[in-house]
């Protein structure tokens, strides 16, 4: 999958592919990124790329002249690519749809993504009615720029691409990727400061281990984000795990 992101601060971005999954995701081919600087698009000779609000007030707005032709030049870099179709272009915005799994799920089945990250008070309106497919937020609180969202877009999307993790079933092991929170995890040593890991996790009966961790996800999901729980069907089986776990917990 290939990702172009039009950024003021491309290491910033860069830096993702040092370390971890998303490294490891480029290394493999699974993923591709691409960074261009809406400073090179700028008309002046100073590269500027922001300007006053109409209006007044404060801040500056990042103009939107040099982040049209910056889109433009992206768009025509993936078009050359052999078997390129067109991406999706998405602004990384407070404003925009709150990312959750199943939004990343969906974006990862994509080809290619432009991520757009604004920066100080944002991006002149008329980039968004023009160029921009899809606004997506991390969370309700103001980020000094998109490029930390772009980079948690990318490496969300990474760790779901075929063969990137190291075990095929650990992204649908994890959070959310069945409607609930994972259940918890132990590794050696068997004790820690008094604290033994759960017998059932030690004796190797597998039916068992993945009965305790159904009911140990079930059990978290509902005490510490009953909203998911809310939104999923459970089971027969799944109502009476969880029942058990209650029971167990109150
Ligand atoms: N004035 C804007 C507003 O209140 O909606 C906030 C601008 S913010 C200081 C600068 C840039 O950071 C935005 O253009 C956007 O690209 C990015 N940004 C800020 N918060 C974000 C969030 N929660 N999710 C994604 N991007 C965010």
């Amino acid at each position: 999958m290939r990702f172009d992101v039009i950024t003021l601060f491309p290491e910033l971005v860069e830096s993702l592919l040092q370390s971890g999954i998303p490294r490891r995701a480029e290394q493999s081919g699974a993923i591709e990124l691409h960074c261009w600087n809406p400073r090179d698009y700028s008309k002046d000779k100073h590269r500027t790329v922001d300007d006053r609000p109409y209006g007044g007030g404060p801040g500056m707005v990042m103009k939107a002249d040099c982040l049209l032709d910056t889109i433009a030049a992206s768009k025509q870099s993936i078009a050359a690519n052999r078997n390129a179709t067109e991406a999706k272009v998405i602004y990384l915005s407070p404003q925009g749809k709150q990312l959750d799994q199943a939004a990343i799920a969906t974006l990862a089945n994509e080809n290619h993504l432009t991520l757009l990250c604004g920066r100080y008070e944002g991006i002149d309106e008329r980039v968004i009615e023009l160029a921009v497919d899809e606004e997506w937020s991390i969370g309700d609180y103001v980020l000094s720029g998109g490029e930390l969202g772009a980079m948690v877009l990318i490496d969300a999307i990474s760790r779901l691409l075929p063969n990137v993790l190291g075990h095929k079933d650990s992204a649908a092991q994890d959070s959310f990727s069945e409607g609930l929170l994972d259940c918890p995890h132990y590794t050696r040593p068997i004790c820690v400061n008094d604290l033994a890991v759960p017998d059932i996790l030690t004796s190797g009966n597998h039916a068992a281990i993945a009965k305790w961790r159904k009911q140990q996800a079930l059990g978290r999901t509902q005490q510490r984000r009953p909203d998911l729980l809310q939104k999923k069907r459970l089971s027969p089986e799944e109502q009476t795990l969880l029942a058990q776990y209650l029971e167990k917990t109150s």
